[in-house]
C-alpha cells in the first residue's frame, strides 16, 4: 500500500502523472527491423491516444487544481512528445533516457516508468489503453502492480471526489461505473475527451518548462532481460469482401436469409 494515500475529505490540489510515449508519426507506414521490431526512423509524434490523456489530466487540472506531470521513456528525441504536451498545458516533464534501455520490453518499461512515477507521489496516473505502436496495452497494469496502486481500465470518464477516484469504463454496450481509493492507475480510451490545439502562447511557455532527464541509476533501476520476445510477425487476415444481392425482385427475401443464417433475426 503506498505511503502517500489521500483522505477522504482531501481537497487539495490533485498531483496528476500522465504517461506520454512518442511513437513513429501514424501518418507514415510502419515498417519492421529486420528483429521484428518497429522501425523507428520516421517522424515521431506524442502518442494519439497519450494526446488523450493530457487532455483529460488538464481538465481535471481544471477542474480540482493541482499539477500535470508527463513521464516518458526514450531516446533524448522523446523530449519532442513531452514538449508538445506542455504546449498544451501541462507543467513539467520527466524524461528516463538512458542508452541501456535500447530494447526495453514493456515489463523493463514498466520497471523504468514506475520508479519514475513513485519519485512523483501522485494522486492519480493516467495512461492510454494501449499504444499506437507497440500496442500491447501491458504497461499500465504492469505500473499498477509495481506501484501497489489500484487500476480502473478503459475509462471514457473520471471523477474524483476527495480520496475517491470513478470512472465510467467503456464496455462493449455501454459503461461500468467503477471506483478505487487514489492513488490510482487509469487507462482512457479516445472517448475520454478530444484533445486541445497547443496556442502559440502554450508553445512559447512550454519553451521554458523543465524537462528533468533521468538515468536508471537515477532511478536505482537495473537493467533485466527482456521477458517477451517476438517469435514473429504475420499479416492482419484481410476482410472478406461482402456479398452483393442484386434486386432482381427477390432481394428482399434473400436479405432476410442471409441475416436469419447470421441470427441476426
Ligand atoms: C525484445 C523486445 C525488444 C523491444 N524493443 C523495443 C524498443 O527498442 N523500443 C520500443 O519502443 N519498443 C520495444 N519493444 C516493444 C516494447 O515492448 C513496447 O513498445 C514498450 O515496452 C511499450 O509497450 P507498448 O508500446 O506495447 O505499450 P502499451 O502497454 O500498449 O502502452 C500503453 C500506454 O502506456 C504508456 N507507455 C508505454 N510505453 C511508454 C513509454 N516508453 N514512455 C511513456 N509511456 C509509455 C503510454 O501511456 C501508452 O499509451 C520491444 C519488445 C521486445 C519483446
Amino acid at each position: 500500500m503506498p505511503d502517500f494515500r489521500r483522505s477522504d475529505n482531501d481537497r487539495s490540489p490533485l498531483k496528476i502523472v500522465v504517461t506520454v510515449k512518442q511513437v513513429p508519426d501514424p501518418n507514415s507506414n510502419l515498417t519492421l527491423e529486420g528483429d521484428n521490431t518497429i522501425s523507428r526512423d520516421k517522424e515521431a509524434v506524442l502518442d494519439p491516444g497519450d494526446e488523450c490523456g493530457v487532455e483529460e489530466g488538464l481538465q481535471l487540472k481544471e477542474a480540482h487544481g493541482g499539477e500535470v506531470i508527463l513521464v516518458s521513456m526514450g531516446p533524448e528525441r522523446a523530449r519532442d512528445a513531452i514538449r508538445k504536451g506542455l504546449s498544451m498545458g501541462a507543467d513539467r516533464g520527466v524524461l528516463v533516457s538512458d542508452a541501456a534501455l535500447a530494447g526495453a520490453d514493456a515489463l523493463l518499461t514498466a520497471r523504468v516508468l514506475a520508479a519514475a512515477i513513485k519519485q512523483e507521489q501522485p494522486d492519480l496516473v493516467i495512461c492510454a489503453t494501449e499504444s499506437y505502436d507497440g500496442s500491447t496495452g501491458m504497461v499500465p497494469p504492469m505500473i499498477a502492480e509495481l506501484l501497489g496502486f489500484p487500476q480502473l481500465t478503459f475509462a471514457k470518464k473520471v471523477e474524483v471526489d476527495g480520496s475517491t477516484i470513478k470512472i465510467h469504463r467503456q464496455t462493449a454496450d455501454g459503461y461500468q461505473i467503477v471506483e478505487a481509493p487514489s492513488p490510482v492507475v487509469v487507462t482512457v480510451t479516445a472517448a475520454i475527451a478530444e484533445p486541445r490545439y497547443a496556442s502559440l502562447k502554450g508553445i512559447m511557455a512550454a519553451r521554458s518548462k523543465e524537462i528533468k532527464q533521468v538515468s536508471l541509476a537515477d532511478l536505482g533501476v537495473e537493467k533485466s532481460e527482456p521477458a517477451e520476445a517476438i517469435e514473429g510477425v504475420v499479416d492482419a487476415e484481410t476482410r472478406k469482401s461482402g456479398e452483393v444481392i442484386e434486386d432482381d425482385g427477390t432481394a428482399v427475401d434473400k436479405i432476410v436469409q442471409v441475416l436469419s443464417a447470421a441470427k441476426v433475426l
